[in-house]
Order: C-alpha cells, then sequence, then structure tokens
C-alpha cells in the first residue's frame, strides 16, 4: 500500500540572512507528496493503513479539531485506500461544518460532533464511541495520529535524501513527527521541533516517550507559538507573505509559517554554529480553496 514517493524534492533557499552568518538552508517539500495526505501525515498514516488492512478492519475512526489537518489527512487516505471514516470532531456548536470538515464529508468521512467536555474525558468519550459504532469493524487512530506505528513511518521521512545536512527543523503538533525524525538521524546530526502550541513541556515528555532518556539530538523551541495553538499575529502573517513573495514556497500559520519564522529568527540570533547546513521539513498543511 502507498502513494507514489518521487524522489523527494529538496529546494536550497537563498537569502542573505543565512549568506551573511555562512549557513545554508534547504527546504524539504514533503507538501508536494499528495494534494490532500499531505506532507508528514502520510508517513504517520502509513503504517496503520497496514495495521488496519491486517485485522481486516474496514473502517478507520480518529479525532480531531475543526481545523485538525489530521481529519482531512485521514478521510483522503480512507477514500484512497478503500477504507470508511468516521471523524469525532470536537465541539458540538459546530452545527454548519466549516470548510474543512465538509471537505472531509465530501469525501466520505462520517462526522459526529461531541461536546469539548465529553471530548476531554477520554473514558466517557470512548463509551460514547463504543455506542455510536461497531467497534469490531473500526481501527482506531488516536487524535493527531500520534502512536508507535506513527512514529515508526516518521522514521522514513528523511530517506533517500542526497543532500548533506547538519540540522533538521520541523514544526511540532503532537510530537510524533519530531520522535520519528530523532530516531532516525545519524550521527553528529541534531533535530529542532518548533512548538505550534503554547507550553512545551508536555511535547518534551511525548518526544521522550517514544525516543527514550538516552537520545539527546533533538530539542523542542517553545519561543514561536504566537500565542497558541492556530493563532497568528500580524508579524507571522507578514512574514509568511514575504517569504511566500521571495521563495515562492507558500507556508502556513498553524505549523510551517512558525516554524520558519522561528529558524530565521535563530539564525539571526546566532544559534546555529557557522557552516551548518540546515533542511527545514516543510510537512504541508496546505488546503485553501478545497
Ligand atoms: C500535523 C502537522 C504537524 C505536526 O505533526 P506532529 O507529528 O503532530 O508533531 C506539523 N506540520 C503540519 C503541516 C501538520 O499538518
Amino acid at each position: 500500500m502507498g502513494i507514489v514517493i518521487r524522489k523527494p524534492l529538496i529546494q536550497e533557499i537563498q537569502d542573505d540572512s543565512f549568506k551573511n552568518k555562512k549557513l545554508q538552508l534547504f527546504v524539504l517539500r514533503l507538501d508536494l507528496l499528495h494534494e490532500y495526505i499531505s506532507g508528514n501525515k502520510w508517513y504517520k498514516l502509513k503504517y496503520n493503513l497496514e495495521e488496519a488492512q491486517k485485522q481486516g478492519k474496514r473502517t478507520l475512526l480518529t479525532f480531531g479539531g475543526a481545523y485538525s489537518n489530521h481529519i482531512i489527512a485521514t478521510a483522503a487516505a480512507a477514500k484512497e485506500f478503500g477504507f470508511s471514516a468516521i471523524g469525532i470532531i470536537r465541539g458540538d456548536e459546530l452545527k454548519e461544518p466549516n470548510e474543512r470538515l465538509l471537505f472531509a464529508q465530501e469525501m466520505g468521512m462520517k462526522l459526529l460532533y461531541v461536546s469539548r467536555e465529553l471530548y476531554r474525558e477520554k473514558e466517557k468519550l470512548m463509551k460514547y464511541v463504543n455506542e455510536a459504532v461497531d467497534i469490531n469493524e473500526i481501527y482506531i487512530l488516536p487524535e493527531g495520529g500520534s502512536n508507535d506505528l506513527a512514529v515508526k513511518g516518521c522514521r522514513e521521512i528523511l530517506n533517500n535524501i542526497d543532500i548533506n545536512y547538519d540540522i533538521v527543523c520541523c514544526a511540532c503538533g503532537t510530537g510524533t513527527t519530531l520522535a520519528g525524525i530523532a530516531l532516525s538521524l545519524k550521527r553528529d546530526r541534531a533535530v529542532i521541533g518548533f512548538s505550534s502550541l503554547k507550553g512545551g513541556a508536555f511535547l518534551e515528555k511525548e518526544v521522550q516517550n517514544y525516543v527514550g532518556m538516552e537520545m539527546h539530538n533533538w530539542s523542542v523551541e517553545t519561543n514561536y507559538h504566537f500565542g497558541g495553538y492556530a493563532k497568528s499575529t500580524s508579524e507571522l502573517l507578514d512574514f509568511i507573505k514575504g517569504f511566500n513573495q521571495k521563495h515562492n514556497i507558500e507556508l502556513d500559520y498553524v505549523y510551517t509559517g512558525k516554524m520558519m519564522y522561528g529558524i530565521f529568527d535563530l539564525a539571526k540570533k546566532n544559534r546555529f554554529i557557522p557552516g551548518s547546513r540546515i533542511l527545514a521539513i516543510h510537512t504541508g498543511g496546505l488546503y485553501k480553496n478545497k
């Protein structure tokens, strides 16, 4: 099972902010992998889809907020690989689904809205799920698609990269992608995760749970959340616009825009050793007008 992964597309960013510091910046364009199963989400889903198939489950069920990229990717993957899909959506005030949820629905995902209180209490939520669907039929993907099989998939993100690099940068939500990358890195390389959420402490715990205590090749930057998950500022939006104008690469304000802003800021503050080759991962997350 798989989508065809062509040779990974890597672009060098020509920017004086890096040249002047003797740094090189490259972008790995995972956003170009697939129209809807975009970026890191394919890697997170890959082995879960295989496992679901192995278990003979015909329906994927997962959880997410109204703006979750994971919901869209799961809906698209289900459609592409012949599964049914159910999305448990946080917030029963969403009587009218937004554009993204409508899109998930168009791809065949059945949406069930639950209250924020119910969504928060995982035991009660699972009881609800048990009553709402035939549990024997479904393969459950946790919220954000974060599990061991997702980490296993993310270990393949840097396969077949034919440039040299020292530091990898990625955007973080659950930290699953960061964990997979950390586990796959050769010695002398390191990965920095840029948290898109406020409060990165839980994120470090998550990553540590996956990679173990003895790995020290990863770190989390918590200063670039711009107010929290899916929040933004005019400064961030201006940066994203400027970056797109200059380098013809679109970034989103939830994940990759914050990461890229952070990379430029760390360069400005001389946090990278001169001579470093930085590989930033464009994890996707662009679903405009869909
Ligand atoms: C989901 C997502 C992430 C976060 O991935 P995690 O594995 O949850 O940390 C980063 N970037 C984009 C564009 C995403 O959609």
